[in-house]
């Protein structure tokens, strides 16, 4: 596979409630993919040139309005520092969500439950009927969590560049970029603090929103990688 289409498949949303992002798209000069929380764009030369993209029937929207396009600063970043930071970060449990069929706790499992109409002189009237919740069946599908015998990096911690927060797996995401391409990676955009970032990887440009919250979790930090 096209190391580029590799790159844009990694950003795409995984969200079926918005299609439109779930697939790269080629604009006029180039092209991008994103799930909401980063952008990764790049010319349309370095992809083949018959190269088209499933039409999901919605509108793309235009991701690039939201990316600095032009470089305002050049800050080459240490790979194996951003490696070191994020090795602090502790590891919880892994969890994968099974669908698990469970007795219908509105009708006990019968498939039944009594209807009470009140008439216009305040009488009950009750009726037994199909079960709205379980349509009847006396089961209904839940998801349940169930650990999947892997441990993953604690989603609660992130890094730092200055003052802004940045999600442990939008920037893993970015040093996986860095491995496919060979590259090293630098901060081309940065304006005040909490706005996103633009790196550049080789020809490749990943702007990276951050982690706004207005509360103090200094606690979760794991270190400053720039
Ligand atoms: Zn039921």
């Amino acid at each position: 596979m096209n190391k580029y289409l590799e790159i844009l498949q990694m950003f795409v949303s995984q969200d079926d409630l918005r299609p439109a992002i779930t697939v790269p798209n080629k604009g006029e000069f180039f092209t991008s993919a994103t799930d909401a929380h980063s952008i990764v764009y790049f010319k349309n030369e370095l992809l083949p040139i018959d190269i088209t993209f499933e039409d999901k029937g919605v509108k793309y929207p235009n991701v690039l309005q939201f990316v600095n396009q032009d470089d305002n600063i050049n800050v080459l970043l240490s790979i194996e520092k951003i490696n070191s930071v994020l090795s602090k970060c502790p590891l919880i449990e892994d969890f994968d969500e099974e669908e698990k069929e469970v007795t219908c706790d509105e009708c006990n499992g019968s498939g039944e439950v009594i209807f009470t109409y009140e008439d216009s002189e305040y009488q009950d009237h009750e009726l037994d009927g199909e079960c709205p919740i379980c349509n009847g069946d006396g089961k209904r599908v839940q998801n349940i969590q169930k650990p999947n015998g892997k441990m993953v990096k604690n989603d609660d911690y992130f890094l730092n560049i200055d003052e802004s927060k940045f999600s442990i797996f939008l920037i893993e995401r970015l040093l996986k970029v860095a491995e496919i391409l060979n590259g090293e990676i630098v901060i081309v955009n940065r304006t005040q603090s909490n706005k996103p970032i633009t790196f550049k990887v080789g020809e490749v440009k990943v702007m990276i929103m951050p982690i706004i919250s207005d509360y103090d979790d200094s606690e979760y930090c794991l270190g400053n990688i720039a």
